[in-house]
């Protein structure tokens, strides 16, 4: 008898916008979708997937954009049919879409929850209007809070994404959003430091940002001020709503990434292979590569990287020892200190051998 693969998280990937955000540089586009075709392909890769792993058990289904809530419900409807066909989806497992307020209506987001949905990741950047005009975003603040207020009513786990670090953003300004998510009560939420990529509107206008060591201050205050724990670099939740997706994936277990945009990490005979769209890419990994990876992510979170052979056999132990105030291990985990965590990427360069 053949041997059944691992479980594999489902990353799916909706690359289209309603339009683009002035510091988006991610793979989607602003065009008219052919819901049609886009369903076809999807289903076409989760077909092609199930013929190579057969019908493994899927952890968690994580719909990421783009912006996903611009799907039709029978577009999410069809992929979630094809996904418990073709692989074995135990009840009551994490189905995340990512949304963004003026996309979605209570009515689609009942549909999307009669269709198994139980976690939205909603995209408000700012409570500021100013703020959200500036980032090129096409809703409100109020639509936001409408959105998160209504799924929170639902009873269905809710995330919301925020973007600090704007230019002319002081700590203050930072204290007071983080205040205004303690009082809505959200159990999830990602802060995320702007960045300017090159490639962007924002990339070409010269804008003052904040100093490093002001961002610094401003994510030190986060922390400080958020109800909500931190358990990665940008993620903070209430225990029970910590996302199971993410943690799977920086914890290194297998993921598939469907969609042309997306990537994923296949274990198929004991052999990872990295993996972007279905055939777009699949190529083997060497053990010390995915080893690397793993500490990458692993050293982002709270719980840190396990200490597997192949985590051991890359890790420069003597490193580690000398530096006691940026790594600790704890039992069978080497987990990052806050100080770690402020200069993760030094840190990294210097763990991994
Ligand atoms: S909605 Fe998200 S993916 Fe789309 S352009 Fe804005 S930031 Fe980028």
């Amino acid at each position: 008898m053949p041997r059944m693969s691992a479980p594999h998280n489902i990353y799916i990937h909706v690359p289209f916008c309603a339009s683009k955000c002035n510091y988006c540089a991610f793979y989607s586009a602003a065009v008219r979708p052919d819901w049609e075709k886009y369903t076809r392909d999807i289903c076409a890769e989760i077909n092609h997937w199930a013929d190579i792993l057969g019908p493994v058990s899927v952890p968690t289904i994580f719909f990421g954009g783009g912006t996903p809530s611009l799907m039709p419900t029978e577009t999410f409807s069809k992929i979630m049919d094809i996904l418990a066909e073709r692989f074995h989806i135990p009840a009551g497992i994490e189905i995340t879409a990512e949304a963004n307020p003026g996309t979605i209506t209570p009515e689609k987001l009942n549909e999307f929850i009669a269709t198994g949905l139980n976690r939205l990741s909603v995209g408000v950047q700012s409570f500021d209007d100013e703020k959200l005009k500036f980032l090129g975003r096409r809703h409100t603040a109020d639509q936001a809070r409408r959105l998160i207020d209504y799924a929170m009513s639902r009873g269905i786990r809710v995330s919301a994404d925020f973007i600090y670090g704007l230019p002319g953003d002081r700590t203050d300004d930072v204290l007071q959003m983080c205040r205004d998510i303690n009082d809505m009560g959200i159990g999830h939420c990602s802060m995320y430091e702007l960045t300017i990529e090159p490639a962007t509107p924002f990339g070409k206008m010269n804008l003052a940002m904040p100093t490093e060591s002001k961002m610094a201050d401003m994510y030190c205050a986060i922390a400080g001020t958020l109800r909500l724990g931190r358990y990665e670099v940008s993620n903070y939740a209430d225990a029970a709503q910590e996302c199971r997706h993410n943690a799977n994936v920086w914890d290194g277990a297998p993921y598939i990434g469907i969609g042309r945009g997306a990537a994923g990490r296949v274990l198929l005979h004991d052999t990872w292979y990295e993996q972007m769209g279905a055939g777009v890419m699949f190529t083997p990994m060497t053990a010390a590569a995915r080893a690397a990876e793993k500490i990458i992510t692993g050293m982002r979170t709270r719980r840190g990287v396990k200490i597997t052979p192949d985590v051991d056999a890359v890790t420069d132990w003597q490193w580690a020892e000398r530096n006691p105030q940026m790594v600790r291990r704890h039992g069978d985990r080497l987990c990052a200190t806050e100080t770690g965590l402020l200069t993760l990427d030094h840190m990294l360069v210097e763990l991994i051998r």
